[in-house]
This record gives C-alpha cells, structure tokens and sequence, in this order.
C-alpha cells in the first residue's frame, strides 16, 4: 500500500520548466522593441530594421541578467536557482557576443559599400568622443567575456571572477544605458523611451547592491555557528553548524546554503552546498563536503564555536509538493549530501511508499554514512540501496562501472519508470548523464528533478 503524498506538507510550486522560462526570457526581451514600434517611427530598410530590434532586446536581456542571478527569493521561487543560473550564462554569453559585434554590425552595410569612408566615420566617432561611454562599454564587455572564457586558464580564482563579475555588468549596465539614451536613439525615441533604459538600469543596479549590500546584512542577523568539521571518508567531510540565537530558519530537505566562514558577512567568499539534515535536525544543519578546491580542501582550518554566515535557503529539489508511487534517489559522490537530506526527512515522515537509492562513487573507500543508510534499510517500508563502484571491490556488494542506461533499466520495471519521481544529484557530467539514460529508458521528463553541484 502507498502512501499518498498529502503525508508531505503542501508548499511551494515548482518552478518554472528552463524551456518556459527561456520563453518567458525572449519576451521580456522583445518587450522594449514592441513598445518602440509603436511609436510610428520611420521604416530605414530591413537590415537596419533587424539590427534595432536586435539592438534593443539585447540590452533589454542584458539588463534582465541581473534579476536572473540575484538571489531575489521571491524570483528564485518561480525561475530556480539552477535554472535561472543557467539561463544567465547561456543568455550571457549570446548577449556578450552580440555586443562584442554591436560596432561591426552597425557599419556591416556601408563597409561594403565604401570600406574606407565607413571605418573613417566610425574612427572619427571614436575619436571626437561622441560614443565614448559605449566604447568604454565595449572594451569591458571584451575583456569580461575574454576573461569569462578563460577563466581557468589564466588560473583567476572563482571568487575573484565573481567579484569582477559583479563589478564588470554595473559599469557595463550604467555605461551601455548612456550610451542607448544618448547615441543609440538617434534622436528617433521619445523621453519615454530613455526613461525606461534609465529605470531599467536602475533597477540592474538595485539588484546587485541588494546582493552585495542588504543580504548580508540580513545574514548578519541571523548567525550560525561551527559545531565541527569530520573528515568522514577518503575524500568528505561531515560539516554541521549551529543557529546562534532564536531567529526563524526553515529549509526543506534537498536545499542549498551559500556558506560564507570568513567571519565576515560582507565578505563574497561564500560557497553553495547542500543541506544533508532534515528539518528536524534544527537547530543544526549538517552538510557532507568533497574537498575539491581551495576551501573545500581546509576544512581542518575550521575551529568549532567560529562564525559562519548563510545565504538562503534556496533551491527546489525538494520532496514537497510532489506525488508519485515510488522515489528513486540516485546520487553521485558528493551528490548524497542532498539524497541523504531528503532520505533522512522520507525517514522522519515513516513514508511507506517504495524508495530506492543507486549511490555510485569511485571507491568504496568514498561512500559514506552506510551504517546509517542500512539502518534506514532495516526501518523503513520499503527502501533498498545499491552502490555502484567504478572501481571493482570484491568485499562489499556492489556493482561495477557507472549508473548506465542499463543498471537503470535493470532497477525499475516499465511501471516505475512511468508512475515514480526520480532525484538525481552529483557532479554535471554524472548528472547529465543520468538524466539522459533516464529518458532514454521512458522517464517522463517531469519526472525528474536534478541538482548539479556547479553552476559553471
Ligand atoms: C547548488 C550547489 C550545491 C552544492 N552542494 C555541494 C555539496 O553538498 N557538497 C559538495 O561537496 N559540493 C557542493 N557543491 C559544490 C561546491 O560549491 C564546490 O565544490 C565548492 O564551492 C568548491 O570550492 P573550492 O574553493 O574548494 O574550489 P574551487 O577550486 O574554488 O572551485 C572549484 C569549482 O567549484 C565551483 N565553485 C567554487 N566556488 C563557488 C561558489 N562560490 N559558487 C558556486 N560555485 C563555486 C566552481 O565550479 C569552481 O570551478 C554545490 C554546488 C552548487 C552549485
């Protein structure tokens, strides 16, 4: 017998599809262009035609970047976080190389007509200045997607890049609006029209201060504690924190927290990783770490009782809201921190509908809280757990390789792949990949939720 998903307490919806929120993205785009052809202006040809319309929805996408990366939580509850960062560097990168070609395109015609008048009159307009505010936007946006692209090759550290980040789109946002209300309108809008590049602009702006500026100051209110850092595998941690004082603090199993242990909520060194707890766990929060990088790999540089400040929590890969007859939990290395969040909170609520959990990892030596896992075995209804090892180890039972089409289709009959909800969490490669084989065997893709550790 199941259990009928009411046993979970009702919440939020779940955002928005990434294919509804592109379209939602391309509209508030052409938004700005529609209004300005109403606005009965002279009709220059079609390639000048083309051009304005691209002009004008590309930097209304630009300005609508901000409000996609922002932690805006009102926002992040129908775009998500996962997929409004994805949209913002998949749109970022289109939007950055349209304008990277902004110059080239505006002078494409006549540099075919009279190669040498036509770079003459765009040198002169360099020169005199008339356009200068989007020449210094250009050179940013140039070195920025330079920078973006090779980023780890020139070794600059992910938070020196964020910070940069930040910095770069405000100047390129207040500068590229200077330059749409003063030389890209070309006399042809009214004041309407620069009004509004203007409040969008501000609004770009806003929502940068607010990040940088108001979130830790609410951060900074609401303070937790280290209780301790546990190496608790070959290559995790078992970090927990404490809430320092009586403030409200929810979170739902399967969430994220940006962790900031600088001591300092103003401070942009902060990391996002997974709640492992379940809600009942507060007033502590555990999570489990792989050491990867530069902080991840110091976690024994933590000293219990120092301060560490959140952001969030965000994300919705969550049990919440959803009902299906069975829940299958794949997780890949630091991917059970999550699982093992939304496990622990099945466990709480005695959840008597079929679980199951594919835990793959490296080694063995990698897979952890097992003894809690084999309890949760023996407790619940109806949950089983296979581990996958890519390294094959005679002393324990497991099996070999990676979570492919086929162990996934030798785990759940026809039925299952059709009726069940399917929680995929780990590293991008091994999430792509699953998600992928998931289909591939008759999932239906509203079926499966995902969090990829990395929103590169
Ligand atoms: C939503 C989400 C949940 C995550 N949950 C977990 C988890 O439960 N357990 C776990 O071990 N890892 C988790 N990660 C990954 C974790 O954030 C990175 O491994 C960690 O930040 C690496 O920091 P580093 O200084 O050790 O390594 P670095 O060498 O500085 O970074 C390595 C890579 O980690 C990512 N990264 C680094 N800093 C940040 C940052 N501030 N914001 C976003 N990405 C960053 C980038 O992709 C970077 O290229 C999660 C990531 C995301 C996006």
């Amino acid at each position: 017998m199941t259990t009928p998903s009411t046993l979970l307490p009702p919440t939020r919806q779940p955002p928005l599809t990434f294919g509804r929120l592109l379209i939602g993205y391309i509209l508030l785009a052409l938004i700005p262009y529609i209004w300005s052809a109403t606005q009965g202006l002279e009709y220059r040809g079609i390639y000048a035609t083309l051009l304005t319309v691209l002009n004008i929805s590309m930097f209304a996408a630009l300005l609508a970047q901000y409000p996609l990366s922002g932690r805006i939580d009102k926002l992040t509850k129908y775009t998500g976080v996962d997929n409004g960062m994805l949209l913002h560097r998949k749109a970022g990168e289109i939007v950055g190389l349209f304008f990277l070609l902004h110059p080239v395109l505006i002078v494409a015609p006549r540099l075919f007509i009279a190669p040498q008048k036509a770079l003459g009159d765009m040198w002169s307009s360099i020169i005199t200045g008339e356009v200068s505010t989007g020449v210094y936007a250009w050179a940013l946006m140039t070195v920025f997607v330079l920078m973006s692209m090779y980023k780890d090759k020139l070794k600059i550290s992910y938070e020196s890049w964020r910070i940069s980040h930040g910095i770069a789109l405000v100047a390129v946002a207040i500068l590229g609006t200077d330059h749409a209300v003063s030389v890209g309108r070309h006399g042809r809008y009214n004041a309407y029209f620069d009004a509004m590049w203007i409040i969008l602009c501000t609004i770009a702006v806003g929502i940068v201060a607010y990040t940088y500026f108001y979130r830790p100051i609410i951060q900074k209110r609401r303070p937790f504690n280290l209780v301790e850092a546990k190496k608790i595998g070959a290559s995790d941690w078992s970090l927990t924190i404490e809430k320092d004082g009586n403030f409200p603090f929810e979170f739902d199993a399967g969430q994220f927290l940006w962790i900031n242990t600088s001591g300092n909520p103003f401070n942009r060194t902060e990391h996002p990783f997974s709640i492992a707890s379940s809600p009942t766990s507060l007033p502590q929060i555990s999570f489990i770490i792989r050491e990867l990088g530069d902080f991840t790999s110091n976690l024994d540089q933590l000293k219990p009782g120092q301060r560490v400040f959140v952001d969030g929590p965000h994300g919705v890969f969550t049990l919440n809201g959803r009902s299906a007859s069975g829940i299958a939990l794949i997780a890949g290395g630091a991917g059970i921190g999550p699982i093992l969040g939304i496990l622990r909170q099945i466990d709480d609520l005695g959840e008597s509908r079929p679980v199951r959990l594919i835990y793959g990892n490296r080694r063995y030596d990698q897979m952890v809280f097992q003894d809690e896992i084999a309890l949760t075995e023996k407790k619940l209804l109806d949950f089983k757990q296979t581990l996958v090892l890519e390294e094959p180890d005679d002393q324990v039972e497991a099996k070999t390789g990676y979570i492919s089409k086929e162990l996934l289709a030798e785990q759940f009959t026809p039925a299952q792949r059709e009726a069940w909800i399917f929680y995929v969490c780990g590293p991008p490669v091994m999430v792509d990949a699953v998600a992928d084989n998931l289909r591939k065997i008759g999932v239906p893709e509203s079926q499966i939720l995902f969090e990829q550790l990395s929103f590169d």
